[in-house]
């Protein structure tokens, strides 16, 4: 018995950063409400006819709480996507043109087109717009385009305020919960994008998301591999706030842009 305890134990102690939830319920949501913002009035009442009584916002949690239900674990592959270290902008792009394996971008790529098929039946149009609605925002976040060989930042140990914590999860949760907000506060006081900012990110593919999110993801391991004992506090969070709510307010616009090309 004794034995079996333990052995489940360090299983469920192994599992545990791998099934962290992207974002968190927040930063999902904070994408959520940003995106609503800038979407037409078709778009709009098109997601809401699908969503039912449901909110954008929290719709997109969704694809994270059915990681509990056994029978969605095959969706466990489609919120990233893993790249090694070190890989040029024209190899990622490359790479992406020919991608064929199960990850975030073959998928989203999946999605937009079947959510393009106006005769999709009621129940897909719901599950593939909440999977789509939660993937554009794991994009954003940089351990989400993150190397395999760390498990996307699960395997890096942090000390954050003398808390045991990993780099992926800092960038899912920590972070954000740190600042106290709700997700209407956060969504409110990050979304002032400039107007060349919008424009540009309007107009993004979502190669371009991960090329930009990739960007970010090679900084922070730079960061992490030259920082002693990987202890984490303050500092880390004034040096990392900009950039945080920025991928947020990113993650928002760029959904919106997406939603109205599906729906506008
Ligand atoms: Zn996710």
């Amino acid at each position: 018995m004794k034995l079996i305890s333990r052995v489940t134990v360090f299983g469920l102690l192994l599992a545990l950063p791998l099934s962290s939830m992207a974002w968190g319920l927040i930063g999902h949501r904070v994408v959520g409400e940003i995106a609503w913002g800038y979407m037409t009035p078709q778009a709009k009442k098109t997601v809401q006819q699908i969503l039912g009584d449901e909110s954008l916002a929290m719709a997109t949690n969704w694809a994270d709480f059915i990681k509990s239900d056994p029978s969605y674990r095959y969706l466990g592959n489609w919120h990233y996507i893993n790249f090694k270290s070190g890989i040029s902008e024209k190899d990622m792009r490359n790479y992406l043109r020919s991608d064929t394996a199960t990850d975030a971008y073959t998928r989203m790529n999946f999605l937009v087109k079947e959510l393009k098929n106006k005769t999709l039946p009621a129940d897909k149009k719901l599950f593939y717009l909440r999977m789509l609605i939660h993937i554009a925002g794991d994009l954003q976040q940089p351990m989400h385009t993150a190397r395999p060989d760390d498990q996307g930042g699960n395997a890096i140990k942090i000390d954050w305020f003398g808390k045991a914590t990993n780099l992926h999860s800092m960038w899912d949760e920590q972070l954000i919960e740190f600042q106290q907000l709700s997700y209407t506060e956060y969504a409110k006081v990050i979304n002032h994008p400039t107007a060349a900012d919008k424009t540009k990110w309007q107009k993004e593919s979502i190669a371009d998301w991960i090329v930009d999110s990739y960007r970010i993801t090679e900084s922070l391991y730079k960061e992490i591999e030259s920082a002693p004992g990987n202890k984490l506090s303050y500092r880390y969070n004034f040096d990392h706030l900009k950039t945080l709510d920025n991928q947020l307010l990113k993650g928002g616009v760029r959904l919106g842009a997406l939603l109205n090309q599906l729906f506008g």
